[in-house]
């Protein structure tokens, strides 16, 4: 990495004249203000015009009729379904896998490199500035596929965290993936390990991390759970889970190990403040509990929940409980659209729909998931998910002033409540990302056209099989 550059020369980027919501611990918010970045970092937000007399200004954005927001941050995705939207539409969570582990198997590092452009490329595009992804399908022979998202990821520009999963409990030992798609207990460890050592970067400005992330407890022996935990918590890397997602998985659970999912997992060391978990469906007050005393966070999944019929994570009483939660777009083979932004509106409609009725959760709350919590989750907290001074440098900027928002009274709720807003400017690490609504370091046609030949190729492989 290069040092850093001394500080009187490092290079401004000035923006002006627009709405902010910081989404600082006040929610501070500027009706009119501005946002100075200097190098990878945010050097001040206030109102009003920025200050006079600074120096190395290489850039000055006029953002009237904008909002400025902390960069969206998301929590859950499996990129590789980027490749088989639009498949089982009409089943529930354990049907739809079955119908789709054996394509799945059958992927290659080619397919994984232009899924992974497409799922990053769609949410950068939608206000994404750091990026997930949980990836636990590796067939053998199909080449380095880590490494090929990864790729993706940095070539884009985005901040990105690879949950490296795994799968080892197959239809043979009573799990629910075809015996073919499944790691052993050994390679797995081994190959997480390999991921960790060669790609996780702990510094304050990281633009990759690694979690260890066993896919469910329906697709992993209970060995791999447990030395999982140790493996994270000896190379003091994140852990990461499917869990509680539905009931079919709550029985699952009962019927193999005589206990729910939430005390399966602290049975095998994971639940705890380095733990994040996809969904959390199906908890009851004690479970909810366990997550607020261990600080295990969430990733709340509305749509894919919906699409797939698991039911509505308790947002409400996980937040009141002081549970972490951030937002997922969770794999586009259960939400087509792959957007975060939507993930804002929907996961404030949804749990209105709930027992605490409109008093689930606000406009501001919901935002707060999509930033500050997903930075939570992610245990980057301190570095990103709001704009403060000396945090990094990853932002949006919302074009509110065309005709889908223009007419509504206040720019947080024409964000989450409005039609999805175009994106101004996206900066991750001081770094534009998106300008003007397209991608500054990738070509959205090419990789609309990589993604369908791939998917394409990986159903005429599927089918032959
Ligand atoms: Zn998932």
């Amino acid at each position: 990495m290069a040092a850093p550059a001394a500080p009187d020369r490092v290079e401004r980027i000035v923006i002006e004249n627009c709405a902010i919501a910081t989404v600082d611990a006040a929610d501070t918010e500027y009706a009119s203000g501005h946002v100075v970045v200097a190098g990878n970092r945010i050097e001040s937000v206030g109102a009003g015009r920025a200050p006079e007399g600074l120096e190395n200004v290489v850039r000055r954005i006029d953002g009237t009729g904008h909002l400025a927001t902390p960069g969206l941050i998301n929590t859950h995705h499996h990129f590789y379904q980027w490749i088989t939207r639009g498949l089982a539409t009409d089943h529930n969570l354990f049907d739809w896998l079955v119908a789709l582990y054996p394509t799945w198997a059958r992927i290659d590092e080619p397919m994984a490199r232009a899924a992974a452009q497409g799922s990053l490329a769609m949410m950068a595009l939608g206000g994404v500035t750091t990026a997930m992804d949980h990836h636990y399908v590796y067939p053998r022979g199909s080449g380095d596929l880590s490494g090929a998202i990864i790729g993706a990821a940095r070539d884009l520009g985005v901040r990105f965290t690879l949950a490296r999963g795994s799968m080892d409990r197959s239809e043979k030992d009573g799990g629910l993936p075809p015996d073919f798609a499944v790691e052993s207990l050994e390679g797995a460890l081994a190959a997480t390990e390999a991921t960790v050592d060669t790609y996780h970067d702990a510094s304050f400005d990281a633009m990759t991390q690694i979690a260890v992330a066993p896919c469910s407890p329906f697709s992993v022996s209970t060995e791999l759970m447990r030395q999982g935990a140790e493996l994270a918590r000896r190379k003091g890397v994140r852990l990461h889970t499917h869990g509680s997602e539905t009931v079919e998985e709550e029985k699952f659970c009962h019927e193999l190990f005589g206990m729910g999912p939430t005390d399966y997992f602290e049975s095998t060391g994971w639940l705890g403040d380095d733990v994040w978990m996809a969904h959390c469906v199906h908890m009851n007050d004690s479970d909810i509990a366990a997550f607020a005393r261990t600080g295990t966070g969430v990733a709340h999944c509305p749509s894919s929940n919906a699409r797939l019929a698991a039911g509505t994570a308790r947002v409400p009483d996980m937040l009141a409980a002081g549970v972490p939660v951030g937002l997922g777009v969770d794999g586009t083979a259960s939400n087509e659209s792959g957007e975060l932004h939507t993930e804002l509106r929907n996961a404030l409609l949804i749990n209105r729909l709930g027992p605490h009725r409109e008093r689930a959760l606000n406009a501001r709350q919901a935002l707060r998931l999509g930033t500050y919590g997903g930075a939570q989750v992610l245990g980057r907290a301190a570095q990103t998910g709001s704009l403060e001074a000396g945090k990094l440098a990853d932002l949006v900027l919302w074009k509110l002033d065309t005709l889908a928002h223009s007419s509504i009274a206040d720019p947080v709720i024409a964000l989450v409540l409005g039609a999805a807003a175009p994106v101004t400017l996206s900066l991750a690490d001081g770094k534009p990302v998106v300008e003007s609504g397209r991608l500054v370091n990738g070509d959205e046609d090419a990789i609309a056209r990589a993604t369908r030949d791939e998917a394409r190729r990986l159903a005429r492989i599927a089918a032959g099989a």
